[in-house]
């Protein structure tokens, strides 16, 4: 077992081939975020969402840029129909990238108010795309523009591809960032990172949430609270192991919310995605970096497009 991993749990064993061994592939940014597997291409996008761009990288053709500037991006996903789709502190909104490279935007406004500045996104099988909706990119210049919040929290909502309709999903969290579903897509887990902005009352946590009528959230549950750090964006393999981000590194979780162990990580950790031919590579996006590493676990965002 290499220095770079810590068990909690044997089961964390599981995970690891003989040779899993953390890679660092290239650091061109200022934060990394929102790292997204390109099936077709056999490429990672991902956001530098300080510098204001998006980072391209493959095998094959190394580093390029891929959007820039670009409009402060942050978390990226896939639609069902492989278009990526991408939340924009910038503008306020999640958008879509169509086939032909214009920029379609899906959702700005709840009830005529400006969204926040939309983090985090993931795409359910009928379509609906789930996003969180903190202040990170209205509190500051640094990642957005500075602004004044129309809408009253920060919620988790859910948007109607087809209809256009957003609805809230919840409103118990006070930072919502990571998201993600259960493989059978019962169960959305929620990141709350509220913790940097109420050192008292806030949360470390990742919450399971209870998805009713494929629409709402309830019944919420606490999974597990991170540290050291926050939870920030997160991803589920198809065992329902959540594999988080924190400020050591990535830290795996058994679907109970135990800590099976961590792959360490010598940069803090924002996000990461399962990618690679089988989704059994695990892409970390991690300040200045992007960093990979081989497992036997696979993940479940794109099964459908391979
Ligand atoms: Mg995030």
């Amino acid at each position: 077992m290499g220095k770079n991993f810590v068990v909690c749990d044997n089961r964390f064993k599981d995970i690891l081939l003989d040779g899993s061994e953390l890679e660092k592939l290239v650091s061109p940014a200022i934060w990394a975020e929102g790292p997204v597997w390109l099936p077709g291409a056999d490429a990672v996008l991902f956001s530098d969402v300080k510098g204001n761009r998006i980072f391209r990288w493959s095998e094959r053709d190394g580093l390029t840029l891929f959007r820039n500037p670009a409009n402060y991006n942050n978390g990226n996903a896939l639609d069902r129909q492989g278009r990526l789709v991408s939340c924009e502190h910038g503008r306020r909104c999640v958008s879509r990238t169509e086939k032909d490279g214009s920029i379609t935007v899906l959702a700005d406004k709840y009830d005529g108010k400006r969204l926040n500045s939309p983090n985090d996104l993931v795409v359910k099988s009928d379509g609906g795309i789930w996003f969180t909706d903190p202040p990170y990119g209205i509190i500051g210049d640094q990642e957005g523009y500075k602004s004044e919040s129309q809408v009253i929290g920060c919620w988790v909502y859910r948007l109607d591809p087809e209809s256009g309709e957003l609805s809230i999903a919840t409103t118990d969290v006070q930072r919502p960032n990571g998201l993600a579903f259960s493989p059978d897509e019962s169960i959305l887990y929620v990141a709350d990172m509220s913790l940097v902005d109420f050192p008292t009352l806030g949360r470390r946590r990742i919450t399971a949430y209870e998805v009713v009528e494929g629409k709402r959230l309830a019944n919420a549950r606490k999974l597990a609270d991170i540290t050291p750090g926050i939870p920030d964006g997160f991803r589920v393999d198809r065992e329902g192991r959540i594999f988080t981000s924190s400020d050591d590194g990535i830290q795996v979780l058994a679907p109970d919310g135990t800590l099976l162990g961590k792959i360490l990580v010598p940069e803090r950790v924002s996000n990461c995605t399962f990618g690679g031919k089988n989704e059994d590579v695990l892409y970390i996006t991690a300040t200045t970096s992007l960093y990979r590493i081989r497992l036997t676990a696979r993940g479940v965002q794109y099964t459908h497009l391979l």
